[in-house]
């Protein structure tokens, strides 16, 4: 294989636009390895493509906490070289996989989070986020109204109708009737010199307090990279970290399944009510694989 790229658009929902939004995101990633790029600026280009666009639950397009107020998202990239940098509950940033690429080569940190990681952002003139998209206000009316009426099933799993009723306090905004998809963004690529990277980055799933931190900034949860290949994972985080859901698929590759067998094989290990996707990228293929619509694309060049 010469150079390859998968991308997916979170686990939970997709949709004619989703899917051509990986196709379109894929494609950013690949002209990058085509152009001699790493694969760490392929799977950023991907994922930035993605954050830009509004349409996925990750940077522009990302979702609301319950105040109905705040944007917190998270980020990670990382390589099979040994570089990663990672971000949580970062505020008023539009790229967040930017600031996470940021922390690997610019700072002695592997993990930002909060008021500090925005300060960087913004030393580092990296744009501002530009405020909630209508899908992230309609998702957030959508949400509250089940807060409301005591309906614990939108909000994700993990919470209970009871949990909801404490959470009246905290919301604002008004009510609405959207579902909620889980649509949040990862890539994994491999470029000519054998490198794999991995970069994710999400609004976050569901209902979120402000500072809940999700599985993708985790290494074994919501990402896994090493000589063998790279994994990425999307669906609800708490759940993702409870399995270490991306450190059970690499250690599959490891054990000689090839990527489809083992995005499948951790995918059952989940109940079937709690959405989760895994992408993953050998030097012998892709894996895709969720329990649930997940939008995705994958190049390869052989
Ligand atoms: N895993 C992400 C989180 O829990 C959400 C997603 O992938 O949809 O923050």
């Amino acid at each position: 294989m010469r150079y390859a790229i998968v991308v997916h658009g979170g686990a939970g929902g997709t949709s004619p636009e989703a899917e051509q939004g990986c196709r379109r995101a894929a494609q950013a990633g690949a002209k990058a390895l085509r152009g001699g790029g790493s694969s760490l600026d392929a799977a950023v280009a991907a994922v930035q493509w993605m954050e830009d666009s509004g349409r996925f639950n990750a940077g522009a397009g990302a979702v609301l906490r319950l105040d109905g107020a705040t944007i917190e998202t998270d980020a990670a990239v990382a390589t099979s070289a040994g570089l990663q940098g990672v971000v949580g509950a970062v505020r008023d940033v539009r790229n967040p996989v930017l600031l996470a690429r940021a922390v690997a080569q610019e700072t002695p940190h592997f993990m930002l989070t909060g008021e500090g990681a925005s300060a960087l952002a913004k030393a580092l003139g990296l744009a501002p986020h530009p405020g909630p998209s209508a899908r992230a206000l309609e998702r957030y009316r959508a949400l509250r109204e089940a807060i409301a009426r005591g309906d614990a099933s939108l909000l994700g799993a993990g919470w209970s109708e009871p949990m909801a009723a404490k959470l009246m306090g905290l919301l604002g905004g008004d009510e609405g009737q959207v579902p909620h998809e889980g649509d949040t963004v990862g890539a994994v690529a491999l470029d000519s010199a054998g490198m794999f990277a991995v970069a994710s980055s999400t609004g976050g799933a569901r209902a979120m307090l402000l500072g809940r931190i999700g599985d993708v900034p985790f290494r074994r949860c919501g990402y896994q990279v090493g000589v063998l290949g790279g994994v990425a994972a999307t669906g609800i985080g708490e759940e993702i970290m409870r399995r270490e859901g991306a450190g059970k698929v690499y250690q599959l590759l490891e054990m000689g399944l090839v990527p489809q067998a083992a995005c499948e094989a951790v995918v059952k290990l989940f109940p079937v009510n709690v959405s989760v996707g895994f992408i993953a990228l050998t030097g012998d293929g892709v894996g895709v694989a969720a329990n649930c619509p997940m939008a995705t694309h994958a190049i390869v060049k052989g």
